[in-house]
């Protein structure tokens, strides 16, 4: 997927920091934004992945690698200090990294519920303690935080993941508002499926992945078109970006007739119950 006209507008010249940027739907943000002229500082504790993308970057020098993991705030921070070294500014922060996990609550060992948290909440305060300071001190920025669909419509066989999603949906409206008062704004991005690495077997309990993903009720996305939508969603300026059209359509199930979403529920029960 091309970018538009005026996603390219939105991103030339500017300064990203983006999260989780070694695989799926991080990786094709990060040539895209690329391919727009942004210069993009890629952050992932999968220092493999970094190292590929950097040498797939279509424009050379666009790409800084920063090996991290999120949920370090002590590195995250030297990285950051890194960032400055390099670049005077920060215009963008997408808080991408994330990780899931599959399966009835009850099935879930306590320790995977905090190794999700950690990453997908606590990865996302750690970016925004230390980059929104600098942006509102700059007076602009742009934090974009990548949430689901899941976290707005709920999933059974998704708990841990949803309770990260949706907190992110909420952090995401309570800072933005605040944060606009500073000059700095703040979205946040629901896709729906995506092929991406996220779905390894070792997060999905008590089902076979094939078959999980075989179960699905929608075709899952590329990661280069996810990438397209939701970078175009950000620079039409939307505080949710919400794709694709059946992720919008479950969106408005789930508020207005959410008794209408017992079958999906159901689905993903069963698909689990069968093992
Ligand atoms: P992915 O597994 O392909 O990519 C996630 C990246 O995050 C990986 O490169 C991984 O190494 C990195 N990461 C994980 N933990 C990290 C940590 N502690 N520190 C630094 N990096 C870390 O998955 P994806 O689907 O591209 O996921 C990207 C985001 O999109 C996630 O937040 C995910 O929840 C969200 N999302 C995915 C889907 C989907 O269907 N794939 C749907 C909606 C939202």
């Amino acid at each position: 997927m091309k970018p538009s006209a005026k996603t390219i507008a939105k991103f030339k010249g500017t300064t990203v920091v983006l999260t989780g940027a070694a695989s799926g739907i991080g990786r094709s943000l990060a040539r895209l934004l690329i391919e727009c002229g942004a210069t993009v500082h890629a952050l992932d504790l999968n220092e493999e992945g970094l190292a590929d993308l950097a040498v797939e970057s279509p424009v050379a020098g666009a790409i800084h690698c920063h090996p991290v993991d999120v949920t370090d705030f002590q590195t995250y921070g030297e990285v950051v200090a890194r960032i400055f070294e390099i670049s005077d500014r920060i215009d963008f922060l997408f808080n991408n990294a994330g990780v899931t996990l599959l399966g009835e609550a009850l099935n879930l060992p306590f320790e995977r519920w905090k190794w999700l948290l950690d990453i997908n909440l606590m990865g996302t305060v750690n970016g925004i303690s230390l980059i929104y300071p600098k942006m509102i001190a700059a007076g602009r920025g742009h934090i974009v935080n990548t949430a689901s669909i899941a976290g707005s419509t709920g999933y059974a066989t998704a708990s841990a993941y949803t309770a990260s999603k949706a907190a992110i949906l909420e952090l995401s409206r309570s800072l933005g508002v605040e944060a606009k008062y500073h000059g700095v704004k703040v979205s946040s991005v629901c896709p729906g499926y995506v092929d991406s690495g996220i779905f390894s077997q070792d997060r999905i309990v008590g089902v076979d992945k094939e078959k999980m993903i075989r179960e699905l009720p929608v075709k899952m996305m590329s990661p280069e078109e996810a990438a397209g939508r939701f970078l175009a969603g950000v620079a039409r300026g939307r505080m949710t970006v919400i794709f694709p059209f059946s992720a919008k359509f479950l969106w408005y199930l789930s508020r207005w007739m959410p008794s209408m979403m017992t079958p999906f529920h159901k689905r993903f029960l069963r698909t689990f119950d069968a093992g």
